[in-house]
C-alpha cells in the first residue's frame, strides 16, 4: 500500500515545498506546509507591532490566531491562499522581514505546542504530505514514510536568491546565504523540536539535481516503501 502519512523535513530552501506539492498532486493527497503556520504568527506579530522578543505575547497570539488554508483564488503563482483571521497573508508571510524573524518565534515552546497540535490533527487523517522541520521527529513520529531532504548551503542560497530575483526583489546572494545559515543555526540548536533527521528517515541530497530528478527519486522511495509494506 502507498504510505498514507508522508513527512518531509529539511533545512531552509531544500526544496521541500516544491517537491512536497508535486508529490501530493501525483498521489492525490493533501499537501500541508507546516512552516506557513510559523510564518503567519511571525507576520501577524510584526503587523501588530508585538515585539518578537515578547515570548508571552507571541505565544498568546499563536494560541489565538485563526489560520486558514484555501485553494488559490488569485492566479499569481501562489500554491494556495493563506488567511490569518480572515485576511489574505499569502505573500506577506514570504517577505524578508518574516524570514529574518521566524526562527526566534518558532523556538518558543508555547508557539510550537499550539502549532504542532493543529498539524498533528490534520496529519493523522492520512493521505497527506506534510513538510517542515520536526514532522518526522515530533509532530507525526508514526508517519508511514519519512524523507529528509537536504542540499548544500550554497545551493539552497542560490535557489532562494533566484526565487527572490524572479519576484523582482533587490537582493544579494551573500546576504541570502548569511540569512539561510542563521535560520538553520537557530532551527537546529533550539531546545524544543530542533531540525534533525529522524532515525528512520530516508536521506536525500538534492544538490545538483533538477526538480524533475528529485521528484523521480522521491517517487522511487515511495514505491519502495509501498513494496516493503507489501512484503512484510
Ligand atoms: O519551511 P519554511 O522555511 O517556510 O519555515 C519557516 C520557519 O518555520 C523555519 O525556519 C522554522 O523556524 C519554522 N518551522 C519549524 N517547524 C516546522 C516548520 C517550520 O520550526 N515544522
Amino acid at each position: 500500500m502507498t504510505p498514507s502519512i508522508i513527512a518531509i523535513d529539511g533545512p531552509a530552501a531544500s526544496g521541500k515545498s516544491t517537491i512536497g506539492e508535486l508529490l501530493a498532486r501525483k498521489l492525490e493527497y493533501l499537501y500541508f506546509d507546516s512552516g506557513v503556520m510559523y510564518r503567519v504568527v511571525t507576520a501577524v506579530a510584526l503587523a501588530r507591532s508585538i515585539p518578537i522578543s515578547d515570548e508571552v505575547a507571541v505565544t498568546r497570539l499563536a494560541e489565538n490566531v485563526r489560520i486558514d488554508f484555501l485553494p488559490a483564488q488569485v492566479p499569481d503563482g501562489r500554491q494556495f491562499t493563506i488567511q490569518a483571521d480572515g485576511r489574505d497573508v499569502t505573500w506577506a508571510i514570504r517577505e524578508r522581514i518574516v524570514d529574518v524573524n521566524v526562527s526566534p518565534v518558532s523556538a518558543y515552546p508555547g508557539v510550537r505546542r499550539a502549532m504542532s497540535a493543529q498539524q498533528r490533527r490534520i496529519g493523522l487523517k492520512g493521505r497527506v504530505v506534510m513538510v517542515g522541520r520536526d514532522i518526522g521527529t515530533v509532530v507525526l513520529p508514526e508517519a508511514d514514510l519519512k524523507i529528509y531532504l537536504d542540499a548544500t548551503e550554497e545551493e539552497r542560497a542560490r535557489r532562494r536568491y533566484l526565487e527572490r530575483v524572479a519576484r523582482g526583489e533587490e537582493v544579494e546572494y551573500e546576504q541570502v546565504l548569511r540569512e539561510i545559515r542563521r535560520r538553520d543555526e537557530i532551527d537546529s540548536s533550539r531546545s524544543v523540536a530542533p531540525l534533525k533527521k529522524a532515525d528512520d528517515a530516508v536521506y536525500l541530497d538534492s544538490t545538483g539535481l533538477s526538480v524533475a530528478q528529485v521528484t523521480e527519486r522521491v517517487m522511487a522511495i515511495v514505491a519502495s516503501a509501498a513494496r516493503v509494506e507489501r512484503e512484510t
